[in-house]
């Protein structure tokens, strides 16, 4: 599996190819944990994928490590968009998608309980 470089995101699986930011070979621990997460996603999308995300299994005890690499390398939030542009494609990320509409919807729903 190709390992690639984009600064938007801190890692994503496209195809066969995974992104990383160029920085984080510099957190082994990190890496190791990141890139074993993105090998584990399959080629598209199923409910695996988004299972896979929403445990995160593979990011247990990276997890401190992980929010302090974003925070110091803001352009990696670009990723938790559900459309982002990592490498020479633009990314659409199923999971976020489905986690942002929940968001919308659920603050919708307070407000309108709140009116
Ligand atoms: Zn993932």
């Amino acid at each position: 599996m190709k390992v690639k470089h984009s600064r938007n995101t801190v890692a994503c699986k496209i195809g066969e190819e995974i992104f990383v930011h160029p920085e984080l070979h510099k957190h082994p621990e990190l890496y190791k944990a990141i890139i074993k997460h993105e090998q584990s996603h399959t080629h598209s999308f199923s409910f695996k994928d988004f299972l896979l995300d929403l445990t995160n299994e593979d990011l247990k005890g990276h997890k401190k490590e992980y929010y302090k690499f974003m925070l110091r390398h803001p352009r990696t939030f670009l990723g938790l968009l559900p459309l982002s542009k990592v490498g020479p494609y633009w990314a659409v990320d199923p999971t976020m998608l489905i986690f942002m509409s929940l968001t919308v919807a659920l603050i919708t729903l307070y407000w309108k309980v709140k009116l």
